[in-house]
């Protein structure tokens, strides 16, 4: 018999036992909820259930040593036996689905092994009646608790064989997804390869009677912290597969490229079209800077970081053909708001490209010419006239007027008189600067602005243009048809102060004195002072 102070410390003990077993329990059960509510993970249903088997385990442990009798404690010695013959079961499907993505068993379902498991199970619980697997089990009293002590029969050795086999087989096929694994998974992959052998290393220790506990299992105790490392590594560092149903079923088969970043901008994950776009493969972009890898600035990045989402257009050449792509990056924030990566999202925009293209072509240009139309030349002779207005420079209009064209209408027809247009805008025109802007001003009349251009110089342009239109010879079905053109010109320099509309007013004028002066002819504006006293 003990002193009080002693029985204290032995109460004491009991207590603290009974409430780490408790504990250990308790986290394993709260850890198998969120694992459950996170089921989509790969890897978390099976944790799930592995926690929860534990959690009995851990709970029917419990029971065992403080059941005084021993058929209460052969009763919960064999509901233990549920959680320890499902656990190394789990421990498996963990390793299966865990590594699913990487190839390694992808055909290979765990499910086949129930029927295992299940015969172990009977053989323990019909144990009463063959005595193979506890040989004269008695109560033994331990420092704490009495104790259920039994020699280990044959049938040990199978239940010990299966557990340990499943368990061993799971931990290669960790150890072998570290190898294959990139080495940014690896410290993931790692972890999970810790929490995996917590208690399996005890339970050998325990075994092999390394540990002074005598008769006590401290393996049910270490559950709890195996299974806090397991789900830390298994959801902490798999942003992802947050949502790998989505990932499989619907990012494999998009058209889009998805690229996962993590928050130094670096490649985490792409899917195929991803690949695609980016001319290689995960395993060799993965790691590197996406803005290394594609021609954007880096940064895109920051700012998508402070505006989520952050939208812009690139271009990309594969094969020397231009293929225009829009970027989306949106930030994924922790629920504290902390950015910790980014999801980056790239269509190919080609098509709407060519089409913005051509309706903006459409939209700034005559169509039986292609010339530009009269709104667009306002659009641009307006900022040359700016231009002109703020560094001094001059700028001429020559407004141009086909003769007689009515006459062409109506001895050839009018689709005779639109292919005069058009051949005099291709022809006519082709002598002009780069930077002139000639456009169809409207009917049959046409006009040019000439940038950086003095009064001379344009009516010299202005005689050429009459001199080419006299010498074409337009090819028309109806044979070959030949037109004059009067031109009138006007400067900024003439009178400073004018707008564009001024400016052409002026150029109207001359065009107006040409065609009453005898038509095919160049005239320049000059201040009518009849017309200024007016
Ligand atoms: P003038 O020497 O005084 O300029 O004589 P004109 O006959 O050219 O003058 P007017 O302005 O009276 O006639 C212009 C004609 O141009 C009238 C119209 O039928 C024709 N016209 C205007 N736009 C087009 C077009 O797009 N196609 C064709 N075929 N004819 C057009
Ligand atoms: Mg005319
Ligand atoms: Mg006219």
């Amino acid at each position: 018999m003990g002193t009080p102070a002693d029985n204290l410390i032995v109460t004491a003990l009991r207590l603290l036992s009974i409430f780490a077993y408790l504990l250990s329990a308790s986290i394993c059960v709260a850890i198998g909820w969120y694992a459950w509510l996170r089921k989509p993970v790969p890897g978390a249903k099976p944790l799930a259930m592995l926690a929860f088997v534990e959690a009995e385990w851990c709970l029917t442990y419990l029971l065992q040593l403080l059941s005084p009798s021993l058929e209460g404690k052969l009763f919960w010695n064999n509901a233990q036996f549920f959680g320890a013959v499902a656990a190394p079961l789990f421990y498996l499907a963990f390793g299966v689905e865990y590594n699913r993505r990487s190839g390694l068993l992808s055909r290979f379902d765990w499910r086949w092994l129930t029927p295992v498991s299940l015969a172990v199970l009977g053989l323990i619980w019909t144990d009463g009646a063959h005595h193979l697997f506890r040989v004269e089990p008695a109560l033994a009293q331990g420092s704490l608790f009495t104790h259920l002590r039994f020699t280990d029969g044959p049938l040990f050795g199978v239940f010990t064989v299966y557990a340990y086999t499943l368990i061993v087989i799971t931990t290669l096929l960790i150890l072998v997804h570290y190898l294959i694994a990139n080495h940014l998974y690896r410290l993931q992959i790692g972890v999970l390869l810790v929490g995996i052998l917590i208690p399996w290393v005890t339970s050998v220790v325990t075994a092999l009677g390394w540990l002074p506990l005598r008769l006590h299992d401290a393996t049910p105790l270490t559950f709890g912290l195996s299974n806090l490392v397991m789900a830390w590594a298994l959801f902490r560092y798999h942003l992802f597969d947050l949502v790998p149903v989505a990932r499989d079923l619907l990012i494999d088969s998009l058209q889009s490229g998805v690229i996962v970043l993590n928050d130094k901008a670096c490649i985490m994950d792409v899917n195929p079209a991803g690949e695609r776009i980016l001319g290689m493969s995960l395993n060799q972009c993965v790691g590197k800077p996406l803005y290394e890898v594609l021609p954007i600035p880096a940064e895109w990045f920051k700012l998508a970081a402070q505006s989520s989402p952050l939208i812009q257009d690139f271009k990309l050449y594969p094969a020397g053909e231009e293929t225009s792509y829009e970027i989306h990056i949106s930030s994924l924030q922790t629920a504290s708001g902390a950015v910790v990566g980014q999801v980056v999202a790239l269509s190919d925009i080609s098509d709407r490209i060519r089409v913005q293209e051509k309706l903006r072509h459409l939209a700034i240009t005559d169509d039986l010419t292609g010339l530009f139309n009269r709104r667009y030349f306002s659009l641009l002779a307006n900022q040359e006239l700016e231009r002109a207005l703020r560094y001094r420079h001059d700028l001429s209009v020559i407004l141009l007027d086909i003769d007689y064209f009515k006459l062409v209408n109506d001895t050839h027809g009018h689709l005779v008189g639109d292919q005069v247009l058009n051949q005099l805008a291709q022809e006519c025109f082709l002598g002009l600067r780069a930077f002139d802007i000639s456009a169809r001003f409207g009917g049959e009349e046409f006009i040019i602005a000439l940038p950086e251009t003095d009064l001379d110089a344009a009516s010299q342009t202005a005689e050429r243009l009459r001199a080419r239109a006299e010498k074409l010879r337009v090819d028309t079905d109806q044979g070959e048809i030949q037109i004059t053109i009067s031109l009138g010109v006007a400067s900024l320099s003439q009178s400073p102060g004018r707008t564009l509309n001024q400016l052409i007013d002026c150029a109207d004028q001359a065009l107006y004195q040409a065609k009453n002066s005898g038509r095919n002819q160049v005239c320049v504006w000059e201040e009518n002072p009849q017309t200024a006293a007016a």
